[in-house]
């Protein structure tokens, strides 16, 4: 079988992975860049809703090894098979930021649309809280999106660097957002505690170890329905963060 990119495109007709071609790129912040795909059969699988996620893989083309990372659906345009993926340029760098930093127009990954989970608005909620980071800000702003313009919600978001908050957040009119600098893991539940209460629906994303410090004050103050609770890993401080395979 044909290595590189072209025994990926063959794998995909038996693994249903999806060919992604870049159509362009756009600079959204000082380290967060938008890549524009066409991607002509990821939505016989993939659905465009809030939150939704697609797993790609990354080729280093020096080792032959393929990175499999997740990432949001930005934003799609169903009818004409394209889709947005933000991509946060962290340092330091992995296989799929590094990617990102320097896709052009013509470059082409594989995705696949496994396992995605996306937001559902909770029934029977007093509120709305938003909790994540740089990374989670593409699921953050395709759910605010998706609200009732009525709703209020309240964005806690945790930043590594003070550019993250040029990031561009999508307009709500009941949106409250709030940053918090990221100090050590145990900053981000410090803040959250300060927002949470009985009854409110919670939907956080960031690194491990801040998930792991938020998860006993979400259980402590916004107890309530088990399925209004959704708190999901983005990245782990320190390690990569996905599966591997030789091509
Ligand atoms: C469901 C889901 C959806 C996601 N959607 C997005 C998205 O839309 N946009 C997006 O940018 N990310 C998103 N992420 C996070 C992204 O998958 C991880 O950040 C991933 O680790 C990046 O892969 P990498 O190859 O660049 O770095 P890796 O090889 O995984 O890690 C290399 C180094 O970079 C560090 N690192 C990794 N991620 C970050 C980070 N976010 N901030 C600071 N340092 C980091 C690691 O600690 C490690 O030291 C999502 C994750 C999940 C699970």
């Amino acid at each position: 079988m044909p290595h590189g990119f072209d025994g990926a495109v063959l794998r995909v007709l038996g693994a249903k992975e999806h060919a992604l071609t870049v159509r362009g790129v756009t600079r959204l912040a000082p380290h967060f860049t938008r890549v524009h795909f066409d991607a002509p059969t990821l939505f016989q699988q993939a659905t465009d809703s809030p939150a939704a996620w697609i797993r790609l893989w990354i080729e280093d083309p020096m080792t032959g090894v393929d990175f499999q990372r997740a990432y949001t659906i930005a934003a799609a345009d169903v009818s004409e098979a394209r889709l947005e993926v933000d991509f946060l340029l962290h340092e330091p760098a992995g296989p799929a930021s590094a990617w990102a930093s320097s896709a052009s127009a013509g470059d082409r990954v594989v995705a696949q649309s496994l396992g995605s989970t996306s937001f559902t608005p909770a029934p029977d909620t007093s509120g709305l809280v938003l909790i994540g980071d740089a990374a989670g800000v593409p699921a953050i702003n395709s759910i605010l999106r998706s609200l009732d313009p009525q709703m209020e919600v309240r964005v806690l978001l945790e930043r590594s660097h003070e550019e993250d908050e040029l990031i561009p957040l999508a307009s709500h009119p009941g949106a409250v957002v709030s940053w918090v600098p990221r100090d050590g893991s145990g900053s981000l539940a410090l803040a959250a505690a300060e927002i949470l209460s009985p009854g409110t629906q919670v939907w956080a994303v960031g690194e491990t170890g801040s998930l792991k410090a938020l998860r006993p004050a979400v259980k402590e103050r916004a107890a309530g329905n088990r399925k209004s609770i959704h708190v999901q890993a983005y990245w782990i401080e320190g390690r990569a963060m996905g599966k591997e395979r030789r091509v």
